[in-house]
């Protein structure tokens, strides 16, 4: 099926803007499903730690061919066909999908799959990339920024002190978001036709209000 956009909306936006709860939040109000990318990354980072491959490896290529990534009814995240939900949230997996999503066979194998996902639409999808080249003719599309040093505070008040001081957070992030905006491939930064929300002084519950007063003639649609 050809998608013309109509029922997929995008949200992207730098590391620990509170993209991902705030697309499960927006994609349940929607009766939609969610599409969390970055999870993908996460996916495809385990599986080259768990194989020993580094980003410079030749082995990477055949990696990514003996590989699938998807997600299952429920929400959870599918490293060939194994649920690695909780694994891919380790700080290793973390920063080492960081490094991984820089490299263009990595970014060109997992938006092929972003894009069979989403062929059906009634979808949030949420990443990086989402609005400028996954899915550019998306009817809806969000940019969630935040200063650093808020998006620091933030996760360091979910993760809890054994995962360092706000300022370790902070510089983590800082370099997290160079790689995302410097990369060639498909850096981090707004559609054009993007809403951008500066959400330093919002909670998550204003955040999405704003999205869901935007998308609310979505269910007209007759999608
Ligand atoms: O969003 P999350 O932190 O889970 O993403 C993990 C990593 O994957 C990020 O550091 C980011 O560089 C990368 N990513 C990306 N493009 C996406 C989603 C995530 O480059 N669409």
């Amino acid at each position: 099926m050809k998608q013309n956009g109509d029922n997929i909306v995008t949200i992207d936006g730098p590391s620990g803007v509170g993209k991902s709860t705030v697309a499960r939040r927006v994609a349940e109000g929607l009766g939609f499903s969610c599409l969390e990318t970055g999870a993908m990354y996460r996916a495809v980072a385990l599986k080259a730690i768990e194989a020993e491959v580094d980003c410079d490896s030749a082995l990477l290529s055949e990696l990514l061919l003996e590989t699938t990534v998807d997600f299952s009814p429920e929400g959870k995240v599918l490293l060939d066909g194994r649920d690695v939900s909780v694994l891919v949230r380790t700080e290793r997996v973390s920063s080492f999908s960081s490094r991984l999503a820089e490299l263009a066979e990595v970014r060109k194998f997992l938006v092929k799959v972003q894009r069979r996902i989403g062929e059906g639409g009634n979808i949030v999808a949420e990443g990086r990339d989402m609005g400028t080249n996954v899915f550019p003719r998306a009817k809806y599309k969000f940019y969630l920024d935040a200063a650093v040093t808020e998006r620091a505070r933030r996760r360091f008040f979910q993760n809890g002190p054994e995962h360092g001081s706000v300022l370790d957070v902070e510089n983590e992030l800082s370099r997290r978001d160079r790689r995302d905006t410097l990369r060639s491939e498909n850096p981090l930064r707004p559609a054009p036709d993007a809403v951008i929300i500066d959400t330093t002084r919002m909670n998550i519950e204003e955040v999405v209000s704003t999205i869901m007063l935007r998308v609310k003639d979505i269910s007209l649609l007759g999608n």
